[in-house]
């Protein structure tokens, strides 16, 4: 299909309510029209009180008033209480007292396992975006490995209407590359994109043959989407379960090496810059992986990547000998190299934005022999409390040590809030192609507030979502959301998720 053909198909699915446009004039702009939540506008307006205002891409930072009115921001300045007062008792806004918070953009997290359809029991639309709230996000993108995996329209379409029916925050549907994400034949794309698929991807396993891929890539320009590589070469990982090296010497389990990442990011940078398709490299873990990004950057590839917290902030030395199942994961905890390459990679522009990975997994199937265990760990609810604990830092917060076989000595302060706001809700909008959010006059009110002070006891009772399997279980974490508003509606309040 070409590329006029695409966006008129995509310009009949507008035309029928559904949720993809076409921003004219914008070649390669999917505009994601800000639906796929439950509720609809809120009732009454709400009124922000002093809270210092961050949103680096206008220039925002101050402290100030927010007064949001039928789902959109109304007014920024200070003082607008007595204003909003004058509505009148009938009118008046719900106020948020928010001095010494934090508002930024709402928080958006490209990267999120549902489990719905097919893995109930670990994670559904309604349990993941209460836990997507519970951690400061107004909108996820889901991974398509679900079962069945989504790679046609119509399963595109039963996620967003599930989101629509059952969603606290705003669900984006990323589509399969290939049916059943097995690397054969190409996905129904088109029509993904018709029924609100933002991008496209394999996750959860990679694209091995180069052909596919360019295949892929080929497509996926014509309809200007991006493309989301999971970055493993297969033949190279084999039975692989931790980094190869010191931990699969000393734990005596097969390794993964590094170069299993490397070779597959820098083929699909090669195939991005041949097929000028836009290209996403997910969860990157290896110094090798994001040097490979910031050449490719500077030679003007179209290339973004995405780091974890659980790679910022433990590596392979956290598996100790314990043989912890929930520090598991694909990639693997590479070495404290790789992890100060990936932080120093944060720091120069060089990773576009942080994405949880959150992948929810069963108590019994944690439970199970290193080996034999799945690769995963909970993140919709910890990303942000670690990257506040961990690289911004607070006058109360001295608990940037305690993360289990992770020592960051003076790593707290090495980043500034502006940055964060760019690299957990501006830097992942930019990647899918999604309309931007800012804290102006008129702007859609998704919003984020944050309590830097806030105290975050990694527990399982502190999880909304319906799997408790986190790599950082047992630490106290310092910063929490405690107020989300999606379109202007509550999805956290005081701290506690409202909403069904
Ligand atoms: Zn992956």
């Amino acid at each position: 299909m070409g590329e006029e053909a695409a966006r008129e198909k995509m310009a009949r699915a507008q035309g029928s309510g559904k949720a993809v446009s076409v921003a004219p004039g914008i070649p390669g702009t999917l505009m994601t029209p800000m639906t796929s939540v439950a509720s609809g506008i809120p009732v009454a307006p709400v009124l922000l009180r002093g809270a210092r205002l961050v949103d680096p891409a206008v220039g925002r930072d101050e402290v100030a008033d927010i007064l949001i009115e039928g789902g959109r921001i109304a007014n920024i300045g200070p003082d607008l209480g007595s204003a909003a007062d004058a509505h009148g008792q009938d009118g008046a806004p719900i106020v948020v007292e928010c001095a010494g918070k934090i508002a930024a953009p709402g928080l958006v997290d490209i990267h999120v396992h549902l489990r719905e359809p097919g893995r109930e029991d670990k994670e559904t639309v309604a349990t993941g975006t209460r836990a997507a709230a519970h951690g400061g996000f107004t909108g996820i993108a889901a991974m398509p490995n679900t079962s069945p995996v989504c790679d046609t329209g119509s399963k595109a379409r039963f996620l967003r209407e599930r989101a629509a029916a059952e969603g606290l925050v705003r669900v984006y549907p990323i589509g399969a590359c290939t049916v059943g994400s097995k690397g054969e034949a190409l996905a129904e794309m088109g029509d993904m994109l018709a029924e609100g698929a933002v991008a496209f991807s394999d996750d959860g396993h990679g694209v091995q043959s180069a052909g596919m891929t360019r295949l892929v890539m080929d497509y996926a320009k014509q309809f200007g989407a991006t493309v989301i590589s999971h970055c493993e070469d297969e033949g190279l990982v084999g039975r692989g379960v931790v980094n190869e090296g010191s931990a699969s010497t000393r734990l005596g389990l097969p390794g993964w090496p590094a170069a299993a990442e490397e070779i597959h990011a820098a083929r699909d940078i090669r195939l991005a810059e041949l097929t000028g398709c836009r290209l996403h490299l997910a969860h990157l873990s290896t110094a090798g992986s994001v040097g490979l990004v910031r050449a490719a950057k500077k030679r003007g590839i179209s290339v973004t990547c995405e780091v974890t917290p659980h790679h910022l902030f433990l590596d392979e030395g956290a598996l100790g000998d314990a043989y912890d199942t929930n520090l598991k994961m694909n990639p693997p905890l590479r070495t404290a190299a790789d992890r100060e390459a990936l932080v120093a990679a944060l720091l120069d522009g060089t990773v576009d934005c942080i994405a949880s990975d959150h992948a929810p997994h069963a108590p019994h199937e944690k439970a199970l022999e290193f080996e034999l265990a799945p690769f995963g760990t909970t993140g919709l609810e910890t990303a942000l409390p670690l990257m506040v604990t961990n690289l911004i830092g607070s006058s109360s917060c001295g608990t940037a040590g305690s993360l289990g076989g992770s020592n960051l000595p003076g790593s707290a302060g090495r980043l500034d809030w502006g940055t964060l706001v760019q690299l957990m809700a501006h830097g992942p909008r930019k990647v899918l192609g999604l309309s931007p959010v800012h804290l102006e006059k008129g702007a859609v009110a998704d919003i984020t507030v944050i309590d830097p002070e806030a105290e975050v006891p990694v527990v399982p009772e502190f999880f909304e979502s319906r799997s408790a399997n986190s790599a950082f279980l047992g630490t106290t974490l310092s910063g929490k959301a405690t107020e989300v508003l999606v379109g202007g509606r509550f999805a956290l309040r005081n701290g506690k998720v409202v909403g069904t």
